[in-house]
């Protein structure tokens, strides 16, 4: 048996299909955010990020570096076990009642990240209601739909935001059962939002339970950073929200925050959170300053939606085929996964610009983009750069562009 051969296959399988990925070899800059140290293969180079999921620039922020080195050096660097063992510490704690008060919960659980909290959080809570069924968006991330496969139970699909669909499922099955509606709040590949009170009202008219993935909404909508169901005035009426401590916050690890029974059982249930080391101290104590300062700053969220909105205006008016949307996700329209590796290739190697492409399976086949992140920190002149970029991209690459405006206001 020649076992190599095996991983070799598979690579050949992705090159094959178009799939196989090569990451970029990036130096962060704390204080030059978006600027980065490119590791290209003749040497280090000045890049601009534009894909970045650190949304608002948190990661360099002062507060919050002046929080993780200032709890290393006083703590150390591990948080010496699982929290069963010995990684419960007072940073850890103190977090948990800054998630619980953001959502306005009684309590909250961390988890090394969002796809832990999600794929140990549904699957725990699926599993200790008996017979449960679940009814899950059909564009749900990756970790809630492991979530939902290891929880055993039945699951029923409903077509991305549809309501009426949804509710069809609902009066199917039996009043008696219980039921644990699954979505995201804000869909990060589209950048279109749940319609998060429909939702509710066929939960409460159906006696099902509602589990909403904030991880893109939260620290960027709300007016404390609370996410979209605070934005849509619905945070009371989810059951269960969960977020990430690694985008808008800048750090890293996810949560949940419920009522505190529910909280309760999960750290009690929960596999991924019993047998695993708990967050370092120093990460914990940045991510509650990073969720302090935008509990009370709305500077960032507001210049970043403004930002947001000028690259879409920017890049709409050089013809670029801008999947249009109200959140800070600037899709532009591919649709072949070559074209849109090669687009991510010469903008890096030509015009210093990183996207990464997206291609199957991330999004449907035929679909593939370019997805911009626009941060509160790209400025006028980055924008018109990426802009003539891209048009240079489109243009060498027969991709379409639309009539352009006359002017670029
Ligand atoms: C990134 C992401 C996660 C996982 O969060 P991490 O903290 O990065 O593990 C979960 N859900 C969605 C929708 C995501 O995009």
């Amino acid at each position: 048996m020649n076992y190599d051969d095996f991983f070799s296959d598979a690579l050949a399988r992705l090159r094959e299909e178009r799939r196989y990925r090569v990451f970029a070899d990036l130096e962060r800059l704390a204080g030059r955010f978006p600027r980065a140290l490119w590791h290209s293969p003749d040497g280090p180079r000045d890049v601009i990020v534009w894909c970045s999921n650190d949304y608002l620039g948190m990661g360099q922020h002062p507060k919050v570096i002046g929080a993780m080195v200032e709890t290393a050096t006083r703590m150390g660097t591990g948080a010496g076990g699982t929290r069963n063992i010995a990684g419960t510490n007072h940073p850890l704690v103190d977090l948990e009642r800054e998630l619980a008060d953001l959502h306005r919960k009684e309590a909250a659980l961390v988890f090394t990240s969002g796809y832990v909290s999600n794929e140990t959080g549904i699957s725990t809570l699926a599993r200790l209601m008996p017979n449960c069924l679940i009814l899950s968006d059909a564009f749900n991330h990756n970790s809630m739909i492991e979530g939902i496969r290891q929880s055993h139970c039945e699951k029923k699909i409903f077509r991305h935001n549809d309501m009426a669909h949804l509710e069809e499922l609902l009066r199917a099955a039996d009043p008696n059962r219980p039921k644990l509606i699954v979505f995201e709040t804000l869909y990060s590949m589209d950048g279109d939002c749940a319609p998060i009170n429909a939702i509710c009202d066929l939960a409460e008219r159906h006696g099902a339970m509602t589990y909403a993935d904030e991880v893109h909404a939260v620290g960027m909508y709300g007016p404390r950073g609370g996410g979209q169901a605070a934005q849509q005035g619905a945070m009371e009426r989810v059951d269960v929200l969960e977020g990430t401590l690694a985008k808008a916050f800048g750090c890293l690890g996810g949560y949940i925050a419920a009522k505190a029974s529910l909280i309760d059982a999960v750290r009690s249930y929960a596999p991924g959170f019993i047998f695993t080391t708990a967050l370092p101290p120093a990460i914990c104590a940045a991510a509650t300053a990073a969720i302090r300062h935008l509990k009370t700053s709305s500077y960032e969220r507001e210049r970043h939606q403004e930002r947001a909105a000028r690259v879409k205006a920017v890049l709409s008016a050089a013809g670029l085929p801008v999947m249009m949307n109200d959140t800070h996700i600037v899709p532009v329209f591919v649709g072949d996964p070559e074209k849109c590796k090669e687009a991510t290739d010469i903008l890096l190697a030509e015009h210093s610009i990183y996207i990464q492409p997206i291609n199957y399976p991330t999004v449907p086949k035929g679909t593939e983009r370019l997805r911009i992140t626009p941060s509160p920190y790209h400025d006028d002149a980055l924008i018109d750069a990426l802009a003539e970029a891209l048009v240079d991209v489109w243009e060498r690459l027969k991709l379409p562009l639309k009539a352009r405006a006359l002017a670029a206001e």
